[in-house]
């Protein structure tokens, strides 16, 4: 998938600020932070959006979630909290189809935002 830019930051073909890797999951910083924090979670392997989510990507989907857990640890926010988003498809405002979790920290979290 060299077409996919968040597949080319997991191998490290395009720049991005990483802050966390293991052999599924791969966390950098987002280009355009919307909060103080602002860090997206992607699985190395390519899912498109949620929509196209198999059975077996549980424990691949699981592991991205768990990260969140670290990121939370690392960045201190485990206590005061974070958000955890998944945007899916054009109406769930998905712009980069490579499924992504934005873990976002440091602000009170409004329902909508
Ligand atoms: P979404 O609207 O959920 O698809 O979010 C895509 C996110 O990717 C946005 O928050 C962008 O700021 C972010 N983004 C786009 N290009 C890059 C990049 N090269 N490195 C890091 N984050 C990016
Ligand atoms: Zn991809």
């Amino acid at each position: 998938m060299s077409d996919c830019l968040f597949c080319r930051i997991a191998a490290r073909q395009s720049p991005a600020e990483i802050v966390y890797e293991d052999d599924a999951v791969v966390a950098f910083k987002d280009i355009y932070p919307k909060a103080p924090v602002h860090l997206l979670i992607v699985p190395r392997r390519h899912i498109a959006s949620l929509t196209d989510a198999r059975d077996d990507d549980a424990n691949t989907l699981g592991r991205c979630v768990l990260v969140a857990r670290r990121l939370a640890e690392a960045t201190g926010y485990s206590e005061r909290g974070f958000r955890l988003s998944v945007n899916t498809g054009p109406e769930g405002g998905q712009v980069v189809y490579h499924v992504h979790f934005h873990f976002t920290a440091g602000r009170r979290q409004r329902a909508d935002a």
